[in-house]
């Protein structure tokens, strides 16, 4: 029987051990199905972090947490949590592996995964030249073409990074002004290899069996359809959180969640059920920054240790 179960090892959940352990919590236990980190280790530059001056990549910022949850007694295991049920006060986690642990509190930390743009040819040719990741994949497109999709900071960040390694960045927004920040949209002004194709709709991503071969965009403004010969499409059009671990045997979530399934949490990560948690990305209005994530775990692993007592 664990005291606190954690969910997800991004920067919520291993906040979250780093205060629960801290403060006292002796049998803690963050479950990551991969490594610990989050999301954010995709990313190739971070510079809002407060205290981190100089620029490093999400896989730096990321690199002691993990270690410094450990001093203080936070237990790590690599699985995949398949669901969360709770029956009188206990909590019951199932892993993909079949294996159950209870536990008297719980928190969910499972972030986000990237959104599908729905535009076809995305699944036929994801990893065969459309990816979600530029850190991971840009270094495939060394010296060649490629289109990035999306107007957000990822968009804009991950295009700048691209323009660093690939020859011309495209990068395909359907409206005419970003919605990144205006300080990300300077910088990607100021590359000369990166054109801005706005105002425009993807229409396709065509390919042969050797993998992507170009992308078809379309003018909101004059219809006219362009093809732009690319070898690589990296999407950004926002993301979606992971809420599958709360879904019950009847359908219904174990916690009240919004419309676009985003945990409905208190000012204290709680939600409405008791010894429930929720931190990150996945809460409701999430700001959807490290500090934030981190800010929410902090509260959570406070929170769990006052439920506790
Ligand atoms: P996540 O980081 O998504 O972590 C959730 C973890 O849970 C993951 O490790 C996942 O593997 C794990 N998990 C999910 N489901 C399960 C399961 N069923 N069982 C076990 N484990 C599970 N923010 C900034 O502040 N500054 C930036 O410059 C910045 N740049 C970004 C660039 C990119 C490319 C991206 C994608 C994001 C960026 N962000 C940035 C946003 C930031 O990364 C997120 O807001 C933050 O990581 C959210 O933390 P989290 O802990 O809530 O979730
Ligand atoms: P986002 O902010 O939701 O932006 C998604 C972008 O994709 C928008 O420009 C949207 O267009 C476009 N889009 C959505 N669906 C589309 C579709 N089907 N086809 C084509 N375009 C589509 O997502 P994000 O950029 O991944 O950022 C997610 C969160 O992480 C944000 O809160 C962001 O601020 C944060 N983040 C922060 C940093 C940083 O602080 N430096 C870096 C990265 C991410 P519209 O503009 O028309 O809606």
């Amino acid at each position: 029987m664990l005291d606190f179960a954690i969910i997800g090892g991004g920067p919520a959940g291993l906040t979250a051990g780093l205060y629960a352990t801290r403060g006292g919590l002796k049998n803690v236990t963050m479950f990551e199905k991969g490594l610990p980190g989050g999301q954010i280790t995709q990313s190739s530059e971070i510079e809002n972090y407060p205290g981190q001056i100089d620029v490093v990549t999400g896989m730096e910022l990321m690199d002691k947490w993990p270690e410094q949850c450990k001093k203080f007694g936070l237990k790590h295991e690599m699985s995949d949590v398949k669901n969360i049920t709770k029956k009188d006060d206990i909590f019951t986690i199932t892993f993909g592996s079949g294996n159950t642990i209870d536990a008297k509190s719980v928190l969910l930390a499972t972030g986000s995964i990237p959104k599908s743009s729905g535009v076809k040819g995305e699944a036929e040719f994801f990893g065969r030249g459309v990816s979600t990741c530029a850190t991971c994949d840009g270094f495939f497109y060394k010296g060649k073409d490629v289109v990035v999709l999306g107007g957000g900071d990822t968009a804009v960040e991950e295009a700048i990074f691209l323009a660093n390694i690939c020859k011309t960045v495209y990068i395909v927004h359907r409206r005419d002004t970003f919605k990144a920040s205006p300080h990300e949209v300077d910088k990607l002004k100021k590359y000369d290899n990166i054109e801005l194709i706005m105002n425009h709709t993807t229409q396709e991503i065509i390919g042969d069996n050797m993998g992507v071969t170009g992308v078809i965009v379309k003018s909101k403004e004059t219809n006219e359809l362009r093809t732009l010969e690319v070898m690589g499409a990296f999407i950004f059009v926002g993301r979606e959180v992971l809420n599958q671990t709360l879904i019950q045997e009847d359908g219904s979530f174990l916690c009240d969640v919004t419309k676009s399934g985003e945990v409905i949490v208190d000012l204290k990560m709680r939600t409405n059920v008791a010894g429930l948690f929720a931190a990150g990305d996945i809460r409701v209005d999430a700001s959807k920054q490290v500090i934030c994530a981190a800010g929410d775990g902090a509260v959570a692993g406070i929170g769990a240790i006052s439920y506790l007592q």
